[in-house]
């Protein structure tokens, strides 16, 4: 007969930390080795707890952790990156905040996808670095893309015949549609949208993460990424993120 209960050693990021008890918190990881799983840290805290450190929300730590029938209880942790700089900086932090809650609500239980890990890694990196709303924006369409909801940016969402640049997008259907299948719905979820903002979304897609610091971006296009984006991970998600109402709230 196998044995249910086993310890498992693996690298993880903490999405969420919340209180359980009086001493004891419960944190969402995502793990190199098993997906996204729910873990206690017994006794965290305690200032004496030898955890604390290993386990701060948003740091990429070395965990052990030992499976039981039910949760798992983390009974080591030593942290590889805190992002010392996202911490020191509220806006970092409240963006730090949003993609790990978008990631959290968008990633399966317990399915292992180094892909996906390294790039929610990448995107912590970049956080603490660069200019955090290009960053969540980047890391909003890679991660889309990853989980199978790619946007659609050279066809018709409707009736898929090719559409030229300068646009109507249809954030919902996650892509552009053409004037036929539109009809007079602009207004109807339907947004007109400039080439600038087609040519930064396939930028998003394909350049190499470092140097997305490169791109200017102009506040129109600002405007119109950020709508579409909106509106099609609350159509994919089926609500709208908690933390994204914090984060208008404390953007300029
Ligand atoms: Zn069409």
């Amino acid at each position: 007969m196998k044995l249910l209960q086993e310890i498992l050693k693996t690298k993880a990021i903490v999405l969420r930390a919340r209180n359980y008890s009086e001493a004891d918190q419960l944190l969402t990881l995502y793990t190199e080795k098993a997906g996204k799983l729910t873990a206690i840290v017994k006794g965290v805290k305690k200032p004496k707890s030898k955890l604390r450190g290993g386990v701060q929300v948003f740091s990429h730590t070395n965990i052990a952790l030992f499976l039981g029938k039910s949760l798992a209880t983390v009974t080591q942790a030593e942290p590889i990156d805190t992002f010392s700089p996202l911490r020191e900086d509220l806006l970092r932090m409240s963006y730090a905040a949003y993609l790990a809650e978008f990631f959290d609500v968008i990633t399966p239980e317990g399915e292992q996808d180094i892909r996906l890990f390294t790039l929610f890694l990448i995107g912590l990196h970049l956080l603490s670095l660069d200019d955090p709303w290009l960053v969540a924006r980047v890391m909003e369409i890679r991660l889309l893309t990853e989980l199978g909801y790619q946007l659609q940016l050279a066809n018709c969402v409707n009736c898929g015949q090719k559409v030229s640049l300068g646009i109507l997008f249809a954030p919902e259907s996650g892509g552009v549609i053409c004037p036929d299948c539109s009809g007079e719905k602009l207004g109807n979820g339907i947004i007109k949208i400039s080439g600038e903002t087609i040519v930064l979304l396939y930028q998003f897609m394909e350049m190499e993460l470092s140097k997305i610091n490169r791109l200017r971006i102009s506040a129109k296009a600002k405007k119109e990424i950020e709508e579409i984006l909106d509106l099609h991970i609350t159509a994919c998600l089926g609500k709208k993120l908690k933390s994204k109402d914090f984060l208008n709230s404390i953007s300029v």
